[in-house]
Formats: structure tokens, sequence, C-alpha cells
């Protein structure tokens, strides 16, 4: 016999949660980035306090390039047209030169020569 009442109800009390925009793995507020639009910009909101809509995204530059990709910011801020993420990009990859030294994409390796 299956008791309707101890069934079907798992315990999923651990507080409020949000959706990454990026990757979609709901979690914590606390693994998560805040980010909102000013001026058609993204910028992370980093107190969390900045007023206005808001979204969710890891602290992680894959995260970043899927909701770029899937346009979810200008979704989830509501914002038309496109938003410039250039912003939230560099707190992102400072964030992640902290954790690992990744090389810089374009490094002007150029050799000055002295002319005297
Ligand atoms: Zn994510």
């Amino acid at each position: 016999m299956i008791n309707g009442s101890t069934s079907g109800s798992v315990s999923q009390h651990i507080g409020p949660v949000r959706t990454c925009i990026g990757c979609r793995t709901r979690t914590l507020p606390s693994e998560l980035l805040r980010v909102v639009a000013i001026d058609g910009s993204v910028v992370p909101d980093v107190g969390k306090r900045l007023p206005g809509r808001g979204a969710w995204l890891h602290f992680d530059l894959e995260c970043l390039r899927n909701a770029e990709r899937r346009r979810a910011f200008s979704r989830a801020l509501r914002v038309q047209g496109s938003l410039d993420v250039a912003l939230l990009r560099e707190h992102l990859e400072q964030q992640g030169t902290l954790a690992s030294g990744q090389p810089r994409g374009q490094q002007a390796t150029r050799k000055q020569v002295d002319p005297s």
C-alpha cells in the first residue's frame, strides 16, 4: 500500500534559488553573480543592491558566452536590442585570473628595437 501523504513530497527547503542564465542551473544566490542593465551595458552588481531588474550568472566565462549566444541578457533584463557585456566580461576575467592564470587572447609580443 502506498500512502499518498508520505510519497511525492521531497523536502526542498534550501531557501530561494536562482537560475544561471548561462547554463540554466538552479543554485543558491551566493554561488552566482547578480547583473543589471545600465545604459545598454550589463554591469556586475557586486553588492547585490543595485535597483532594477537583475539576472544571475555563474562566475564563469563559459556561462557568459552561453548567455550571450542565446541573448539571455536582453530577455532576462527585459531590454530591447543588444547589451554590451564588456564590463561583465572584464569582471569575470579578473575573477578567473585569480583562480587560474589564463593567457590573454591578444597579447602583443612585439620586439622593441632601439633605433639608437
Ligand atoms: Zn552557469
